[in-house]
Formats: C-alpha cells, structure tokens, sequence
C-alpha cells in the first residue's frame, strides 16, 4: 500500500525538473496518476532536493487551516510548478495552465521519520 509520504512524493516532487513547456503540468499530472477518475483541481510540484524538502518538517512550526499543529513552513523560497485544471477542460482530457514560481511552501508533515505527507499551500 502507498503511504503518505509515498504519496507526497508521487504528487508533489519533481526535484530534476521542470522541463521548460507549457505543456509540463498535462504531461506531469498525467504520469503521476492525478488524472484518473477526475482531473485532479489543483497541485503543485516541487524542484528541489528531497532532502531540503524533508527538511521543511524540521523547520517553522505553524498551524494548519483545518487548526492542526503540524504545518510546517520552508525558511527559503523552493522552486515550484502551480498546475491548475482550465475551465475548459473536460475529464478525461485533462487540460491544465502550466505556472513556475518562487514561493514558500507550507507542508503537513506526519509519522516516524517525521517527513511530508500533504501539500499545503504556496505562499
Ligand atoms: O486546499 P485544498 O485542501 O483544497 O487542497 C487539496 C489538495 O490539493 C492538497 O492536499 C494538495 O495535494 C493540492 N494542492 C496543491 N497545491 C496548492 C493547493 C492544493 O498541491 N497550492
């Protein structure tokens, strides 16, 4: 079975890219598997190590949204693709706007090791 941390990773680490196209996030959200059943809204990918991604679990300890306290913040701005599913896009053609960013990140963190296991928001 996948676990959480598996699955930040599948969805949200592309330390090596992005490749440099427009057409990243259809091809991306596509090869992760966020196109089955239901074009996936919203996701973001992350370019950098995984070891500094992990590493925001050690970092700004800040409360999640839903009041939870295990939201951590990056102290440096990572280097990010924003996928966002076009209004125009019809499952199971899913089409998606291609944004790349430099953003903080915000991630829930859980487990033994304690490492990421959501996406939380850029900011
Ligand atoms: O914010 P919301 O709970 O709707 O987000 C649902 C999921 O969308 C998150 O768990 C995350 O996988 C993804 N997301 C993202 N990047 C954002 C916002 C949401 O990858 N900026």
């Amino acid at each position: 079975k996948e676990s959480w941390a598996m699955m930040f990773q599948r969805q949200h680490m592309d330390p090596d890219g992005p490749s440099n196209d427009s057409n990243y996030c259809n091809q991306m959200m596509r090869r992760r598997l966020m196109t089955e059943g239901l074009c996936k809204p919203v996701n973001t990918f992350i370019h950098e190590p995984l070891v500094d991604v992990q590493a925001i679990c050690l970092q700004g300890n800040i409360i999640c949204k839903n009041g939870k306290p295990n939201c951590h913040k990056s102290s440096s701005s990572m280097k990010i693709t924003d996928c966002r599913v076009k209004s125009s896009s019809k499952y199971p053609d899913c089409d998606y706007h291609t944004s790349h960013k430099e953003r903080h990140i915000i991630v829930v963190c859980g487990g033994n090791p304690y490492v990421p296991a959501h996406f939380h928001a850029s900011v």
